[in-house]
């Protein structure tokens, strides 16, 4: 292990360890650069920083564990009992950033085969062949999270004029992301069935206000909706990507 990677992996270990502290006495830290947030984003930059600032680096994280919006939960006090994914667990193929970090500390990522089985129960994953998880009276009681997802099919594929310049040619999807009107990625198919189809499928943001939001477009009809993608999809490509898409009419 290099120098460098040594350093950054103590700082991991140093906030993994401060994390399981509760009341620890911060009065006599030096730090160069404070890090606010022990989720992913903080962890990463801090991560980083550590490389040239070493253990003057702090970050502070209000909650007991450190992840943030990713996080799973025990289903009881044995802390090497089953773990459920209560946050983010999925990586996206065009997550470049996250699959080189991976590499880079030795973490497997697990390809799910599409053809099985993650059940839903109430808003929570878990393999199928779990079933210890899935008789857990706590994973029954796990609450869903809202979310909206909008499939659709155009007239026209409007979308093929625009390059992704990080696309390979095993890309089956690539995806567009940004946080304008409740928006979050809307995903361009590449894979010819989906292609021909002229079928794109946008997500929106796990926020309750938007989600809420979307669910009383819905409730207005189908041309609601519809006007608010597409200026999701304006703002996303013709105001902040300046282009000219005229197809851009769902
Ligand atoms: C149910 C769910 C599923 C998701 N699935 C995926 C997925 O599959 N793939 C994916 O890429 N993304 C997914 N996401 C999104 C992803 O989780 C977030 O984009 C990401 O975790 C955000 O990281 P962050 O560090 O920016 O913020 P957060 O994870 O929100 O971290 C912010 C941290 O700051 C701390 N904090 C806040 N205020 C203070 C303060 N004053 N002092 C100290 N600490 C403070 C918080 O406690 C928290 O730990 C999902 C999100 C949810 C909710």
């Amino acid at each position: 292990m290099s120098t460098a990677r040594a350093a950054r992996s103590a700082l991991l270990l140093a906030v993994l360890a401060q994390s399981r502290c509760s009341g620890s006495d911060d009065s006599d830290l030096t730090c160069q650069v404070a890090v606010v947030g022990g989720g992913v984003g903080g962890l990463h930059t801090a991560f980083r920083l550590a490389d040239t600032l070493g253990d003057e680096v702090c970050l502070f994280e209000k909650e007991a564990e450190l992840g943030g919006r990713f996080r799973d939960i025990s289903l009881g006090d044995d802390p090497q009992g089953p773990r459920v994914g209560a946050g983010a667990r999925r990586i996206m193929e065009g997550q470049k950033v996250v699959f080189d970090l991976a590499a880079e500390l030795g973490i497997e990522v697990q390809e799910v085969p599409g053809t099985v089985d993650l059940i839903h129960a109430r808003g929570a994953f878990a393999f199928s062949k779990d079933a210890e998880i899935r008789a857990q009276q706590a994973y029954q009681d796990i609450v869903g999270v809202k979310t909206v997802t909008i499939t659709q099919w155009w007239p026209t594929a409007w979308y093929e004029r625009i390059v992704d310049p990080l696309a390979s040619s095993d890309n089956r999807v690539w995806r567009a992301w940004t946080t304008e009107h409740c928006l979050n990625f809307i995903e361009i198919p590449l894979e010819p069935y989906a292609a021909a189809a002229k079928v794109t499928r946008s997500v929106y943001t796990d926020d309750l206000e938007c989600s809420n939001y979307w669910e009383a477009l819905a409730y207005q009809g189908t041309a609601s909706v519809e006007a608010e993608v597409k200026k999701g999809l304006e703002h996303l490509f013709v105001l902040n990507g300046g282009m000219d898409l005229p197809g851009l009419t769902p």
